[in-house]
């Protein structure tokens, strides 16, 4: 039996990982993680039974300890207990369905004790990606990409020659705004940017997609996971999200995975990869369907996604800022406390004002997120 840990159980992804478990019913769970939603973890604790279980605050593990007390489940906190999870030495792999940065350490803690690693949580590799690909190897481990677009991209390059890989085609919907110009994003709420047209997510990934970050992120993703250059990155605007991305060869054939818009397609065959298990779910239907469209993304009226270009282009500590003043601003946005196109303007000021780090070390990594953070909340007073 297949040995899981998940770090962000009680998320989109984490969630739709315990129901792929359910479902095919052989997949032991051995430890999860979550923030603060105990009320749902105690559930998934006592579905799946897992032997250790981390929450976030020392206050919500109390609590956690106290609802599940008649179990022998062991609760850990803080940034010890993510650690422990990705550690234990029980399971084989690591889901990283956490959100944000917080996700490197308990990563590489993963990678060191040998865990292959099914990673959802992309901000790991978009700011640590020149450090965990390499370890990657060194521990002979796995990185299994859960992102629809990349888990579809390692999908197009099965049996093929990596170095006759020409370009990776990322595909994008545009996101709720898509067709809009700055004058009539300037002034939309919260409320219309987490309406994501073809998927249901975690709300930080959701704005990331209306601001199109998202997208700039993946690109920086895909450039780590399969060792390719940023320019060699196409985003391709397909708004009904059923090509999931493509590849060009170096004899021009194209090579894409397409599919209906769901989450568990790309979960399921990181756990079980490289076997296909049957998933039920609605299928294409090509007749119905009639037409797969395409466009050129707006990097005019969407800086967030010309940005994420130039912050791959730089290289270094770059990225991290990137991704640090985007987690920052769009928490903010979400509080209500900036408006939609603040979110790339603080980005870009950040970026702006940052002396880049060359190859910067984990501790770097995250004394660049802590600098930002601290930037930002002087910016506003
Ligand atoms: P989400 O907000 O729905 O879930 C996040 C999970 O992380 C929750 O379980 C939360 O409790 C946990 N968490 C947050 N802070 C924590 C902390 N300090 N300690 C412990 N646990 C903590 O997010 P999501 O949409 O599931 O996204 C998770 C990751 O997967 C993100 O990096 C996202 O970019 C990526 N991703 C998501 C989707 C999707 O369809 N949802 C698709 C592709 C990639
Ligand atoms: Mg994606």
């Amino acid at each position: 039996m297949k040995k899981v840990a998940i770090l962000g159980s009680t998320g989109s992804i984490g969630t739709q990982t315990l129901e792929i478990a359910r479902t095919n019913g052989d997949l032991e769970i051995t430890a999860l993680a979550a923030g603060s939603n105990v009320e749902r973890l105690e559930a998934q604790i006592r579905e799946f039974r897992p032997s250790l279980a981390a929450v976030w605050a020392e206050e919500k593990a109390k609590e956690l300890k106290s609802r599940i007390r008649d179990l022998d489940v062991r609760v850990v906190t803080g940034m010890e207990g993510l650690i422990e999870v990705a550690e234990q030495p029980e399971s084989g792999i690591l889901v990283t369905a956490i959100v944000g940065m917080i996700g490197i350490r308990p990563t590489i803690a993963a990678m060191k004790a040998g865990k292959d690693i099914a990673l959802a949580n992309k901000e790991t590799l978009v700011t640590a990606g020149h450090i965990i690909m390499p370890l990657a190897e060194e521990c002979g481990v796995r990185i299994l990409p859960v992102d629809s677009e990349h888990s579809a991209i390692f999908q197009c390059l099965n049996g093929e020659n990596r170095c006759e890989l020409h370009k990776i085609l990322l595909t994008a919907s545009g996101g709720p705004f898509r067709g809009k110009k700055k004058e009539e994003l300037r002034e939309v709420q919260v409320e219309d940017a987490l309406k994501h047209p073809n998927w249901s997510m975690g709300r930080k990934i959701t704005i990331d997609s209306a601001t199109l970050v998202n997208k700039g992120l993946e690109m920086m993703e895909a450039r780590w996971l399969f060792g390719v250059e940023p320019q060699d990155i196409k985003i391709v605007v397909q708004p009904k999200s059923i090509i999931h991305s493509m590849v060009e060869f170096a004899d021009g054939a194209v090579i894409a995975q397409l599919g209906t818009p769901d989450m568990k397609l790309p979960i399921q065959y990181a756990l079980y990869y490289p076997q296909r298990r049957y998933l039920p779910g609605e299928r294409l239907d090509f007749w119905k369907l009639g037409q797969i469209t395409f466009e050129e993304p707006d990097m005019e009226n969407f800086p967030g996604l010309r940005l994420a270009f130039d912050a791959a282009a730089a290289g270094g500590s770059l990225p991290t800022v990137y991704n640090a003043a985007n987690e920052r601003a769009v928490a903010l946005f979400l509080d209500r406390k900036i408006r939609f196109l603040e979110i790339p303007e603080l980005i870009e000021r950040c970026m702006e004002e940052h002396k880049a780090v060359k190859a910067p070390s984990v501790e770097e990594i995250l004394q660049t997120e802590a600098e930002v953070y601290e930037r930002i909340e002087q910016m506003r007073h």
